[in-house]
């Protein structure tokens, strides 16, 4: 089979030079795992701190693994988390395309060259002399036989059609290569196999296509998991044979998580059910916290910076090295998490948390007349996660059944009967209000402390905690509310704020 040589220099001859270029090669099982957004925010952190290209290729050669819809979800995410890339599957680029499937020819080319090249060769073992090689040891390497076969033989076979695979050729020796996390690393060659480069359906296999795509695509910086570590070695073996520059190799530990049942430390995984990336905004998590979290899930600013938590994704790509990226495996903690996104809940502008908050108000608080508006700057910043607002705003869609004893109040020197009273004076305050606004509610209640406070020489402040107690009681059903009794009032409306009110007194004077 002879080769045309100058379909390889025309591809060669568009290979960008002289910049960093990374990529996120996702398959598209349908699920963005933590770890596979950290590796995502790795490899844009490490080509935007370069100031240069960051690339998605889909490599999706499995296709049994592939899911529906899986390249939307790993788009949506990267798009949510400000993870722009600039060349891929729909924006293009001067290596297109940017999906395997689509590259299929160039595969079988470049095992063809290999073959010529005598760095690989052609195995037409069936598969039932393959499961008997294993049959006393799975772990059995391949024995070599097709590749003592004479090139008569070999005429002959093709001539017959008879399937065939290419292995690449193993030489004697050993590997090392470096990787900039873990050091360098060398392998004895004797423990490696001829490997599978492409199948008899003229598919490569993973191990195969990457090396074959990184270089052709001009990647500087192979980002991926510590998986693929114990491959690397091979991946060598392939760029020598082929006679081009080895990348730069970014392996990142896995991302732990403690199982919840077993309490034991594992990989993160969807096969346990651990969150993806979508999962953990549908439980009210926001992407910046997200993405703030996940950067130091492995990773730590040094210097001046190896304090600091909270970045900004300027600040992500500012401070991003290398260097800082850990061996040991990190562990995902949905507290810490939590941590990171109340901060990010508490220091957004009140204009664009309402809009998040709004809906989930809504799942509680139906009514159009209670202000969704009012009823944000009350949670923002008493709440983890924006999951949290439907159970801490029910209160104001429907009173809680509450016992009689929470008008009882230590602090504030009241016993039922006492705050019986009190409410009693405040029906007679908040009915007279024509107006129904915080200042109107807020004087009227005032008003009564200035009274009672005149009345029995008591300090006001000392009185204004005392009328606000059993009001807010009332209108709550519950001690602890976000807001306090004016802003609840305001809120429920006077028709409401009255209906509970009364029956307050009706069960005070039980
Ligand atoms: N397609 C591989 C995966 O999703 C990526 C490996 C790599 O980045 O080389 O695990």
């Amino acid at each position: 089979m002879s080769l045309d040589y100058t379909w390889f220099d025309a591809l060669e001859a568009k290979i960008p030079h002289g910049e960093v270029r990374t990529r996120f090669a996702p398959s598209p099982t349908g699920y963005m795992h933590v770890g596979n957004l950290r590796t995502a925010l790795y490899t844009y952190l490490i080509a935007r701190h370069a100031g240069g290209k960051f690339i998605l290729r889909i490599e999706d050669t499995d296709q049994k693994r592939k899911v529906e819809d899986a390249v939307a979800v790993i788009k949506r995410t990267m798009d949510a988390c400000g993870l722009d890339y600039d060349e891929g599957p729909d924006v293009g680029g001067p290596v297109a395309p940017y999906v395997q499937t689509e590259r299929q020819s160039y595969y079988k080319k470049y095992a063809e060259l290999l073959v010529e090249k005598k760095q690989a060769y052609r195995c037409f073992c069936s598969e039932e002399r393959l499961a008997k090689l294993r049959e006393n040891d799975p772990n059995a390497k391949y024995d070599r036989c097709c590749c003592h076969l004479t090139q008569e033989e070999i005429d002959a076979k093709l001539a017959a059609g008879e399937p065939y695979v290419i292995r690449q050729l193993i030489p004697e020796g050993t590997t090392t290569f470096s990787d900039a996390v873990y050091g360098d690393i060398t392998v004895d060659n004797a423990e490696l196999e001829d490997q599978v480069l492409l199948k008899s359906d003229g598919l490569p296999t993973y191990n195969f296509a990457n090396v074959i795509d990184d270089h052709l695509m001009g990647i500087t910086h192979v980002v991926r998991g510590s998986e693929y570590l114990s491959s690397a070695p091979k991946y060598n073996l392939l760029y020598e044979a082929f006679g081009w520059e080895i990348p730069t190799y970014v392996h990142c530990a896995s991302v732990m998580i403690a199982d919840g049942e077993t309490g034991s430390v594992r990989k993160m995984s969807k096969r346990h059910g651990d969150p993806s990336y979508e999962d953990l905004v549908k439980m009210g998590y926001l992407s910046p916290a997200v993405v703030n979290y996940v950067a130091l899930l492995g990773w730590s600013p040094k210097g001046e910076l190896a304090e600091q938590e909270f970045f900004t994704m300027p600040e992500l790509i500012d401070a991003f090295e290398i260097s800082g990226i850990s061996k040991s495996p990190s562990a995902f903690d949905l507290e810490k998490l939590k941590y990171f996104n109340s901060t990010y809940l508490k220091a957004m502008a009140p204009e664009a948390f309402l809009p998040l908050a709004e809906p989930y108000i809504r799942m509680a608080v139906t009514d159009p007349d209670m202000d969704a508006a009012l009823i944000a700057p009350l949670i923002q910043t008493r709440i983890d996660t924006l999951a949290d607002i439907p159970d801490m705003v029910a209160f104001f869609a429907c009173l809680p059944e509450y016992d009689v004893s929470l008008y009882a109040n230590k602090k504030n020197k009241l016993t039922p009967e006492l705050s019986r009273g009190i409410l009693e004076r405040e029906l007679d305050a908040i009915t007279a209000i024509q107006d129904w606004t915080y200042d109107a509610i807020h004087d009227a209640l005032y008003g009564l402390a200035e009274e009672m406070a005149a009345a029995e020489g008591a300090k006001l402040n000392k009185m204004v905690g005392k009328v606000m107690w059993p009001i807010r009681i009332a209108a709550a059903g519950k001690t602890v509310t976000p807001g306090g009794a004016v802003e609840i009032c305001q809120i429920l409306g006077k028709e409401e704020t009255i209906r509970r009110v009364r029956l307050g007194l009706e069960k005070l004077a039980g």
